[in-house]
């Protein structure tokens, strides 16, 4: 098993080696708690869940890192429009963000660093790079001079004629043709308001990109092995990280560059500036299963483009209820029969299901394995061709394959006592013909979650409530 992963700075999908053994550190850029986070922004924690959860279906041990931007531009125009203070606000988005990836089934990262917490690592950084003669000091801040390191635009591969050094931008966020020398540090200004420090380099706040470059080697150390965000954070955030990084240790920042495509909605990226975006809060308002959620933004290999559309979370839906029903129905089979070619058509499934994984992490390929096999199965188990015990061995296949997606429902399905007694009790009652009551109990029962099925073999039940 060999996983390749597509590097964003070597543009070339290149074998993965963790710089020690069986040991991978991974920085994740994390959210800007300024608003609730869309899911076009959960598509970006969904991918790196998935690479971090193959990584350890792989045999890796991963310490992962994803921070949290409590303070920046955005930040801090977000709670001076709200009139309250910086950490009041950030801290309600960042507990709907911990909320929300829960919701999602997002394995937690091992760290989660604020920004506010890490200024002095940032001056520390700066300073480097002031004595470095990479920094200079403006009127209005510290600023990295671009046309001193000379690897600038290595990660996105920006023609170094079209960067205008030696002009300055002050604000975070800012467009590929305006490479120009940016903040590592913004003097006071009164639009700050009460956001400020006092440090070594003055009164004032650090830019954002400095933020990741300190959070990220602090708990990870200089040299790590992957760095993942979003393809829109390509330049200029992680090219500035890249750059303050490597100019103040002087040595490889990160070895692997991951980077995940757009949600779009109607082929345009979803975002807050486009106004086109859906919270998972709007979703659940609609009734949205999660895991259907969180199915749809996995589904599609990451560096694909995804158009979201109503109707996608609806075949996701279905496409995880396929998958919860196996489950169902492989828990129910009792037989003693052993069919000989199952343990062959597992280990075939679970091959495939590991090189298309291992193919930069090639999840619609991989999924259409498992659903072949579903497929498969299910006309075995129709036919009476399945026994228990392999039932057991399918089970723990899947269990695997869910380690990795997470869709299928964690607790042990089994109906409590109470709903039990209740489909005894519809099942007397359609036996004495009262009709009225079974039904009255029928409709009960949906109301939690659970609906009847009438067999030949007697009732069958099934949960809806696959969260
Ligand atoms: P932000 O909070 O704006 O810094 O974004 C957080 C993460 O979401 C970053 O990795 C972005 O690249 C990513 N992101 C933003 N919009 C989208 C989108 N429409 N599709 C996928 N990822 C996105
Ligand atoms: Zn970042």
């Amino acid at each position: 098993m060999t996983l390749r992963l597509y590097n964003t700075l070597t543009r070339e999908k290149e074998i993965f080696k963790p710089i020690k053994g069986k040991a991978v550190k991974m920085y994740t850029c994390g959210p800007t708690v300024y608003d609730f986070a869309h899911i076009g922004n959960f598509r970006a924690y969904v991918c790196s869940d998935i690479l971090k959860r193959y990584l350890k279906y792989s045999g890796y041990k991963v310490k992962h890192v994803m921070n949290i931007t409590d303070v920046d531009d955005k930040t801090i125009k977000g709670a001076n429009k709200e009139e309250i203070s910086l950490k009041d606000f950030t801290r309600k988005y960042e507990k709907a963000f911990f909320d929300d990836i829960e919701t999602l089934n997002i394995d937690r990262a091992d760290y989660y660093p604020r920004a506010t917490e890490h200024v002095k690592e940032m001056t520390e950084i700066i300073k480097k790079l002031l004595k470095n003669g990479i920094a200079y000091k403006s009127e209005d801040g510290i600023y990295f001079d671009i046309s001193k390191f000379g690897d600038y635009g290595k990660l996105s591969h920006a023609k170094l004629e079209g960067l205008e050094a030696g002009k300055r931008v002050r604000q975070d966020q800012y467009e590929k043709e305006h490479a120009h020398d940016f903040a590592l540090w913004k003097n006071y200004d009164s639009e700050d308001g009460d956001v400020f420090w006092e440090t070594e380099l003055g009164k004032g706040r650090p830019g954002w990109h400095i933020e990741c470059s300190a959070m990220s080697m602090k708990c990870l150390g200089k040299h790590f092995d992957i760095h993942a965000g979003g393809i829109d954070l390509v330049f200029p955030h992680h090219e500035n990280e890249i750059a303050q990084s490597e100019a103040s240790t002087r040595k490889k920042f990160a070895n692997y560059w991951v980077h995940n495509e757009h949600l779009l909605v109607n082929g345009q990226k979803m975002s807050k500036s486009l106004g086109n975006f859906w919270t998972l809060r709007d979703l659940l308002n609609k009734n949205f299963n999660p895991k259907a959620i969180r199915y749809l933004l996995l589904s599609a290999h990451y560096r694909m483009q995804l158009n979201f559309t109503e109707e996608s979370v609806k075949a996701a839906e279905n496409a995880v209820q396929r998958l919860n029903d196996f489950m169902i129905r492989l828990k129910e089979i009792r037989d003693n029969i052993k069919n000989e070619e199952m343990g062959k058509l597992i280990q075939k499934t679970k091959k495939e299901f590991e090189e298309a994984m291992d193919d930069d992490i090639n999840i619609s390929i991989a999924l259409s394995h498992i659903f072949e096999f579903v497929k498969e199965t299910n006309t075995l188990i129709m036919g009476g061709k399945i026994g228990k015990n392999d039932a057991k061995e399918i089970i723990k296949l899947m269990e695997g394959f869910d380690k990795v997606l997470g869709v299928l429902v964690e607790k042990d399905e089994k109906l409590s006592q109470d709903l039990k007694k209740l489909i005894d009790e519809r099942e007397i009652a359609r036996n004495e013909k009262n009709f009225a009551k079974a039904d009255e109990i029928r409709n009960q029962l949906k109301e939690k979650g659970i609906v009847l099925e009438d067999t030949k073999e007697g009732v069958r039940w099934k949960s809806t409530n696959y969260t």
